[in-house]
Protein backbone atom coordinates (compact mmCIF):
# COMPACT_ATOMS: atom_id res chain seq x y z
CA UNK A 1 0.00 0.00 0.00
CA UNK A 2 2.70 2.47 1.14
CA UNK A 3 4.92 1.02 -2.15
CA UNK A 4 2.01 1.98 -4.61
CA UNK A 5 1.77 5.71 -3.15
CA UNK A 6 5.07 6.26 -3.55
CA UNK A 7 5.35 4.62 -6.82
CA UNK A 8 2.53 6.94 -8.25
CA UNK A 9 3.40 10.06 -6.32
CA UNK A 10 7.59 9.23 -8.44
CA UNK A 11 4.86 9.54 -11.66
CA UNK A 12 3.44 12.40 -11.08
CA UNK A 13 6.38 14.29 -10.06
CA UNK A 14 7.94 13.30 -13.55
CA UNK A 15 4.83 14.13 -15.52
CA UNK A 16 4.79 17.41 -13.86
CA UNK A 17 8.90 18.10 -14.74
CA UNK A 18 7.98 17.05 -18.40
CA UNK A 19 5.05 19.38 -18.47
CA UNK A 20 7.15 22.38 -16.64
CA UNK A 21 10.18 21.93 -18.30
CA UNK A 22 9.52 20.92 -22.15
CA UNK A 23 12.93 23.15 -22.57
CA UNK A 24 14.96 20.72 -20.32
CA UNK A 25 13.67 17.76 -21.86
CA UNK A 26 14.58 18.83 -24.95
CA UNK A 27 18.19 19.45 -24.05
CA UNK A 28 18.49 15.70 -22.59
CA UNK A 29 17.33 14.59 -26.21
CA UNK A 30 19.98 16.47 -27.55
CA UNK A 31 22.94 15.46 -25.38
CA UNK A 32 21.87 11.88 -26.19
CA UNK A 33 21.84 12.57 -29.53
CA UNK A 34 25.32 14.30 -29.34
CA UNK A 35 27.01 10.88 -27.67
CA UNK A 36 25.42 8.66 -29.96
CA UNK A 37 26.88 10.59 -32.61
CA UNK A 38 30.42 10.51 -30.73
CA UNK A 39 30.30 7.31 -29.99
CA UNK A 40 29.20 5.67 -32.98
CA UNK A 41 30.75 8.16 -35.75
CA UNK A 42 33.69 9.00 -35.26
CA UNK A 43 35.73 6.45 -35.34
CA UNK A 44 34.59 6.07 -38.70
CA UNK A 45 35.97 9.69 -39.54
CA UNK A 46 39.42 9.80 -38.40
CA UNK A 47 40.62 7.44 -41.27
CA UNK A 48 38.26 8.32 -43.99
CA UNK A 49 38.37 9.46 -47.36
CA UNK A 50 40.78 11.95 -48.55
CA UNK A 51 37.65 14.51 -49.39
CA UNK A 52 37.06 15.01 -46.48
CA UNK A 53 39.49 16.90 -45.29
CA UNK A 54 39.77 20.49 -46.31
CA UNK A 55 43.29 21.09 -45.52
CA UNK A 56 43.36 23.96 -47.42
CA UNK A 57 41.29 26.44 -45.54
CA UNK A 58 42.49 26.42 -41.65
CA UNK A 59 40.37 22.68 -41.01
CA UNK A 60 41.80 21.00 -37.78
CA UNK A 61 41.62 17.96 -36.11
CA UNK A 62 39.64 18.74 -33.03
CA UNK A 63 38.51 15.56 -32.52
CA UNK A 64 41.65 13.80 -32.20
CA UNK A 65 42.48 13.45 -28.63
CA UNK A 66 45.91 15.19 -28.16
CA UNK A 67 48.89 12.74 -27.80
CA UNK A 68 48.93 11.19 -24.51
CA UNK A 69 52.56 10.28 -24.03
CA UNK A 70 55.19 13.00 -23.60
CA UNK A 71 59.02 12.32 -23.63
CA UNK A 72 61.66 12.27 -20.98
CA UNK A 73 61.55 16.14 -20.14
CA UNK A 74 57.61 16.18 -20.23
CA UNK A 75 57.32 17.82 -23.27
CA UNK A 76 55.43 16.36 -26.72
CA UNK A 77 57.37 14.24 -29.12
CA UNK A 78 57.49 15.74 -32.10
CA UNK A 79 55.16 15.58 -35.47
CA UNK A 80 58.00 13.91 -37.70
CA UNK A 81 57.33 15.70 -41.11
CA UNK A 82 57.13 19.75 -40.47
CA UNK A 83 56.04 20.32 -43.92
CA UNK A 84 53.20 17.82 -44.03
CA UNK A 85 49.81 16.36 -41.83
CA UNK A 86 47.40 14.44 -43.87
CA UNK A 87 47.61 10.67 -43.30
CA UNK A 88 46.97 8.63 -46.49
CA UNK A 89 46.62 5.32 -44.12
CA UNK A 90 46.22 5.19 -40.57
CA UNK A 91 47.03 2.58 -38.10
CA UNK A 92 45.75 -0.76 -38.03
CA UNK A 93 44.24 -0.37 -41.22
CA UNK A 94 43.88 -3.08 -43.14
CA UNK A 95 46.33 -3.19 -46.12
CA UNK A 96 46.11 -6.68 -46.98
CA UNK A 97 44.15 -9.66 -46.99
CA UNK A 98 45.89 -10.55 -43.61
CA UNK A 99 48.28 -7.62 -42.74
CA UNK A 100 47.42 -4.99 -40.56
CA UNK A 101 49.12 -1.54 -40.84
CA UNK A 102 51.60 -1.11 -37.86
CA UNK A 103 52.09 2.35 -38.30
CA UNK A 104 50.82 5.59 -40.09
CA UNK A 105 51.26 7.08 -43.54
CA UNK A 106 52.33 10.54 -44.33
CA UNK A 107 51.59 12.34 -47.80
CA UNK A 108 50.86 15.83 -49.00
CA UNK A 109 47.44 16.23 -50.27
CA UNK A 110 48.74 18.46 -52.81
CA UNK A 111 50.79 15.41 -54.24
CA UNK A 112 53.91 13.57 -54.93
CA UNK A 113 56.07 16.49 -55.59
CA UNK A 114 54.69 18.38 -52.05
CA UNK A 115 55.57 15.04 -50.69
CA UNK A 116 58.59 13.89 -51.75
CA UNK A 117 62.55 14.67 -50.29
CA UNK A 118 60.36 16.61 -47.65
CA UNK A 119 62.44 16.68 -44.34
CA UNK A 120 61.92 14.51 -42.03
CA UNK A 121 63.00 14.53 -37.97
CA UNK A 122 63.46 12.87 -34.94
CA UNK A 123 60.65 12.50 -32.53
CA UNK A 124 62.54 12.01 -29.59
CA UNK A 125 66.16 11.86 -28.65
CA UNK A 126 67.56 8.40 -28.78
CA UNK A 127 70.18 6.50 -30.75
CA UNK A 128 69.94 5.37 -34.43
CA UNK A 129 69.61 1.66 -34.59
CA UNK A 130 68.58 1.23 -38.85
CA UNK A 131 69.29 3.99 -41.21
CA UNK A 132 69.68 2.05 -44.61
CA UNK A 133 67.87 -0.73 -46.40
CA UNK A 134 65.33 -2.57 -44.40
CA UNK A 135 62.74 -5.05 -46.23
CA UNK A 136 59.36 -3.84 -46.38
CA UNK A 137 60.74 -0.41 -45.84
CA UNK A 138 63.02 0.38 -48.74
CA UNK A 139 64.96 2.73 -47.17
CA UNK A 140 64.65 3.43 -42.91
CA UNK A 141 65.50 4.83 -40.20
CA UNK A 142 64.98 3.68 -36.69
CA UNK A 143 66.04 5.11 -33.36
CA UNK A 144 65.81 3.55 -29.80
CA UNK A 145 64.77 6.49 -27.70
CA UNK A 146 65.26 4.08 -24.28
CA UNK A 147 62.51 2.66 -22.04
CA UNK A 148 61.42 0.00 -24.66
CA UNK A 149 60.40 3.01 -26.87
CA UNK A 150 61.45 2.90 -30.76
CA UNK A 151 59.99 4.82 -33.54
CA UNK A 152 60.54 3.74 -37.40
CA UNK A 153 60.85 6.04 -40.34
CA UNK A 154 60.30 4.31 -43.60
CA UNK A 155 60.27 4.80 -47.82
CA UNK A 156 63.12 7.02 -47.30
CA UNK A 157 65.64 8.73 -49.57
CA UNK A 158 68.77 6.91 -50.22
CA UNK A 159 70.95 9.46 -48.99
CA UNK A 160 70.77 9.72 -45.14
CA UNK A 161 71.73 11.98 -42.45
CA UNK A 162 72.26 9.65 -39.91
CA UNK A 163 74.16 6.64 -38.82
CA UNK A 164 73.74 3.92 -37.03
CA UNK A 165 74.61 4.27 -33.42
CA UNK A 166 74.88 7.92 -33.68
CA UNK A 167 72.99 9.55 -30.74
CA UNK A 168 70.61 12.05 -32.00
CA UNK A 169 68.57 15.14 -30.40
CA UNK A 170 64.66 15.77 -30.62
CA UNK A 171 63.92 17.38 -34.21
CA UNK A 172 67.45 16.04 -35.74
CA UNK A 173 67.21 15.67 -39.36
CA UNK A 174 67.35 12.28 -40.42
CA UNK A 175 66.44 11.76 -44.16
CA UNK A 176 63.75 12.74 -46.44
CA UNK A 177 60.93 11.50 -47.81
CA UNK A 178 62.28 8.76 -51.09
CA UNK A 179 61.21 10.04 -54.46
CA UNK A 180 58.55 7.83 -56.86
CA UNK A 181 56.50 5.32 -56.09
CA UNK A 182 57.70 3.02 -52.47
CA UNK A 183 56.88 -0.43 -52.53
CA UNK A 184 53.22 -1.07 -52.92
CA UNK A 185 52.15 2.31 -52.90
CA UNK A 186 50.64 4.64 -54.89
CA UNK A 187 53.32 7.34 -54.17
CA UNK A 188 55.79 8.72 -51.92
CA UNK A 189 55.26 8.92 -48.67
CA UNK A 190 56.63 8.75 -44.65
CA UNK A 191 55.57 5.32 -43.36
CA UNK A 192 55.79 6.15 -39.56
CA UNK A 193 56.06 3.84 -37.07
CA UNK A 194 56.17 3.64 -32.92
CA UNK A 195 56.87 0.46 -30.98
CA UNK A 196 56.61 0.00 -27.68
CA UNK A 197 58.75 -3.30 -26.28
CA UNK A 198 58.69 -4.64 -29.66
CA UNK A 199 55.34 -4.42 -30.45
CA UNK A 200 53.77 -1.65 -32.61
CA UNK A 201 51.22 0.99 -30.46
CA UNK A 202 49.06 3.95 -32.12
CA UNK A 203 51.38 6.75 -33.19
CA UNK A 204 48.83 9.51 -32.62
CA UNK A 205 48.98 8.62 -29.07
CA UNK A 206 52.78 10.28 -29.07
CA UNK A 207 52.48 12.68 -31.94
CA UNK A 208 50.16 15.12 -33.39
CA UNK A 209 49.97 16.82 -36.64
CA UNK A 210 50.59 20.22 -36.39
CA UNK A 211 47.33 22.24 -36.40
CA UNK A 212 47.91 23.85 -39.59
CA UNK A 213 50.95 23.83 -42.44
CA UNK A 214 51.63 25.69 -45.49
CA UNK A 215 48.76 26.20 -47.38
CA UNK A 216 47.82 24.98 -51.35
CA UNK A 217 48.57 28.41 -52.36
CA UNK A 218 52.00 28.75 -50.79
CA UNK A 219 53.02 25.48 -51.26
CA UNK A 220 55.93 24.21 -53.42
CA UNK A 221 55.28 24.71 -57.86
CA UNK A 222 58.16 24.37 -60.09
CA UNK A 223 59.35 27.55 -60.83
CA UNK A 224 59.93 28.32 -64.71
CA UNK A 225 63.12 29.44 -64.62
CA UNK A 226 63.18 31.29 -67.67
CA UNK A 227 60.34 33.23 -68.05
CA UNK A 228 61.06 34.29 -63.90
CA UNK A 229 64.53 35.44 -65.19
CA UNK A 230 63.00 37.38 -67.72
CA UNK A 231 60.21 38.78 -65.35
CA UNK A 232 63.46 39.96 -62.83
CA UNK A 233 65.53 41.17 -65.51
CA UNK A 234 63.33 43.75 -66.96
CA UNK A 235 63.01 45.02 -63.16
CA UNK A 236 66.79 45.34 -63.51
CA UNK A 237 67.43 42.61 -60.71
CA UNK A 238 70.65 40.60 -59.51
CA UNK A 239 68.82 37.71 -59.22
CA UNK A 240 67.87 37.33 -62.91
CA UNK A 241 70.37 34.55 -62.97
CA UNK A 242 69.46 30.67 -63.72
CA UNK A 243 71.97 29.29 -61.75
CA UNK A 244 70.53 31.34 -58.90
CA UNK A 245 67.07 30.48 -59.50
CA UNK A 246 67.87 27.26 -59.40
CA UNK A 247 69.14 27.09 -56.08
CA UNK A 248 65.98 29.14 -55.31
CA UNK A 249 63.49 26.84 -56.51
CA UNK A 250 65.63 23.63 -54.83
CA UNK A 251 65.10 25.96 -51.34
CA UNK A 252 61.84 26.14 -52.09
CA UNK A 253 61.02 22.29 -53.22
CA UNK A 254 63.59 21.01 -50.40
CA UNK A 255 60.32 22.92 -47.56
CA UNK A 256 57.74 22.74 -49.58
CA UNK A 257 57.31 26.08 -49.88
CA UNK A 258 56.76 28.22 -53.67
CA UNK A 259 59.74 29.51 -54.96
CA UNK A 260 57.65 32.09 -56.54
CA UNK A 261 56.77 33.16 -52.67
CA UNK A 262 60.64 33.34 -51.97
CA UNK A 263 61.22 35.85 -54.52
CA UNK A 264 57.86 38.08 -53.56
CA UNK A 265 59.67 38.26 -50.15
CA UNK A 266 63.00 39.46 -51.78
CA UNK A 267 60.79 42.11 -53.51
CA UNK A 268 59.32 43.04 -50.51
CA UNK A 269 62.58 43.04 -48.50
CA UNK A 270 65.26 44.75 -50.69
CA UNK A 271 63.33 45.74 -53.77
CA UNK A 272 64.50 42.13 -55.78
CA UNK A 273 68.26 43.20 -55.41
CA UNK A 274 68.51 46.15 -57.93
CA UNK A 275 72.23 45.13 -60.19
CA UNK A 276 73.50 48.80 -59.45
CA UNK A 277 72.76 49.18 -56.09
CA UNK A 278 75.13 49.25 -53.16
CA UNK A 279 76.44 45.79 -51.97
CA UNK A 280 74.16 43.87 -54.89
CA UNK A 281 76.79 41.24 -54.66
CA UNK A 282 76.49 41.15 -50.70
CA UNK A 283 72.69 41.79 -50.54
CA UNK A 284 72.37 38.58 -53.21
CA UNK A 285 73.73 36.05 -51.06
CA UNK A 286 70.54 37.11 -48.53
CA UNK A 287 67.50 39.33 -49.85
CA UNK A 288 65.45 37.50 -47.38
CA UNK A 289 67.17 39.24 -44.31
CA UNK A 290 67.65 35.51 -42.64
CA UNK A 291 69.66 35.86 -39.04
CA UNK A 292 68.37 39.74 -39.25
CA UNK A 293 70.40 41.11 -41.89
CA UNK A 294 72.54 40.18 -45.20
CA UNK A 295 74.69 42.97 -43.29
CA UNK A 296 76.19 41.62 -40.45
CA UNK A 297 76.32 38.30 -38.02
CA UNK A 298 75.60 34.70 -39.46
CA UNK A 299 73.03 36.06 -42.30
CA UNK A 300 76.11 37.40 -43.51
CA UNK A 301 77.96 34.51 -44.13
CA UNK A 302 75.33 32.45 -46.58
CA UNK A 303 74.93 31.57 -49.83
CA UNK A 304 71.55 32.41 -52.05
CA UNK A 305 70.55 28.54 -51.53
CA UNK A 306 71.49 28.64 -47.86
CA UNK A 307 69.40 31.39 -46.84
CA UNK A 308 66.56 30.65 -49.21
CA UNK A 309 66.36 27.53 -47.28
CA UNK A 310 66.72 29.10 -44.06
CA UNK A 311 63.05 31.83 -44.99
CA UNK A 312 61.62 28.40 -46.37
CA UNK A 313 61.77 27.24 -42.89
CA UNK A 314 60.21 30.34 -41.37
CA UNK A 315 57.79 30.14 -43.64
CA UNK A 316 56.78 26.66 -42.83
CA UNK A 317 57.44 27.25 -38.80
CA UNK A 318 54.97 30.43 -39.01
CA UNK A 319 52.05 28.82 -41.10
CA UNK A 320 51.14 26.68 -38.07
CA UNK A 321 48.16 27.21 -36.29
CA UNK A 322 47.11 29.59 -38.86
CA UNK A 323 43.42 30.28 -37.56
CA UNK A 324 40.85 28.95 -39.97
CA UNK A 325 39.84 32.00 -42.68
CA UNK A 326 42.99 34.16 -41.48
CA UNK A 327 44.92 35.12 -44.99
CA UNK A 328 48.34 32.80 -45.60
CA UNK A 329 50.67 35.50 -45.95
CA UNK A 330 49.67 37.42 -43.16
CA UNK A 331 49.34 35.36 -40.63
CA UNK A 332 53.22 35.31 -41.70
CA UNK A 333 53.50 38.45 -39.65
CA UNK A 334 50.67 38.35 -37.59
CA UNK A 335 51.10 39.71 -33.95
CA UNK A 336 49.17 37.49 -32.72
CA UNK A 337 50.70 34.17 -34.53
CA UNK A 338 52.45 32.39 -31.47
CA UNK A 339 55.26 31.31 -33.73
CA UNK A 340 56.77 34.62 -33.83
CA UNK A 341 56.72 37.44 -37.45
CA UNK A 342 58.89 37.10 -40.33
CA UNK A 343 58.68 41.09 -39.97
CA UNK A 344 57.79 43.75 -37.36
CA UNK A 345 55.89 46.41 -40.38
CA UNK A 346 52.66 44.79 -40.63
CA UNK A 347 52.59 46.57 -44.08
CA UNK A 348 55.42 43.51 -45.02
CA UNK A 349 52.61 41.38 -45.33
CA UNK A 350 50.82 43.37 -48.18
CA UNK A 351 53.73 43.81 -50.09
CA UNK A 352 54.41 40.40 -50.00
CA UNK A 353 50.84 39.22 -51.43
CA UNK A 354 51.17 42.00 -53.77
CA UNK A 355 54.65 40.82 -55.45
CA UNK A 356 53.43 37.58 -54.96
CA UNK A 357 50.03 37.83 -56.88
CA UNK A 358 51.94 39.70 -59.97
CA UNK A 359 54.14 36.64 -60.08
CA UNK A 360 51.81 34.50 -60.12
CA UNK A 361 49.86 36.19 -63.05
CA UNK A 362 53.15 36.45 -65.66
CA UNK A 363 54.87 34.01 -64.62
CA UNK A 364 53.61 31.16 -63.61
CA UNK A 365 50.19 31.15 -64.98
ZN1 LIG B 1 52.77 2.49 -44.03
Amino acid sequence: MTQAVVGSRKKKWLISIIVSQPLLIVLLVLMLIGLFITVFWVPFLLFSEKGDFDLGSGANYSWWSAPTKVNANGQPYLWPVPTVRYMTSGYMDSVDRDAAHLGIDIASEQGASNTELQPIYSMAAGKVVVAGSASGYGVMVSIDHGGGLVSIYGHLETALHVRPGDQVEQGQLLGRIGKGKVGRSTGPHLHFQVELNGVAVPPLDYVQPPTNVVPTELAYKKMNISLMQEWLGKRNSALANAEILGEIDRAGQSQNISPYLLIAITGQEQSFVPKDGNHADLIVKNPWNVFGCWCSGQGATLTTGESAIIAAKTIVKLSQNRPAGADPISWLNDPSNPQGVYAEHRGWYLGVSQFFKSILADVAS
